[in-house]
């Protein structure tokens, strides 16, 4: 993902910021933020597979990290953040599309650049 954004023109990105669930990449000034999350552990609708063995185990585990998941959602969008959340198949199958859902965030917060972005050109 890091490479990907650096090949694409996203900027700005820092690791870790100090926010609730601590995203892969958040942008500060676009109050923006990218998670991607792993299949297994957050119980992705493609790939997930309960393990055969401690099944009553993963199912719980599982259960909590996805509700943990949309609580730091919450938390976030309460913030004012807009949240971004890819799954790593998607990353690897897809990864022009993740990036649109990035830049499309991104572009969300950015409503005076655009506007002026636009005047430049017709003129
Ligand atoms: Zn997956």
């Amino acid at each position: 993902m890091r490479c990907l954004l650096r090949a694409s023109r996203i900027k700005g990105w820092r690791r870790h910021l100090d926010l609730p669930g601590s995203p892969d990449f958040s942008w500060r000034r676009e109050r923006a933020a990218l998670f991607v999350d792993g299949c297994f552990w957050h119980g992705c609708p493609r790939c997930y597979q309960t393990p055969k063995s401690n099944v009553e185990y993963w199912i719980a585990k599982i259960h909590r990290n996805k509700e943990r998941d949309s609580e730091v959602g919450d938390a976030l969008r309460g913030k004012g953040w807009k949240v971004v959340r890819v799954f790593e198949c998607e990353l690897k199958e897809d990864p022009e599309e993740c990036l649109r859902k990035v830049s499309a965030a991104l572009e969300a917060r950015r409503p005076r650049r655009q506007e002026k972005e636009a005047q430049e050109c017709s003129s």
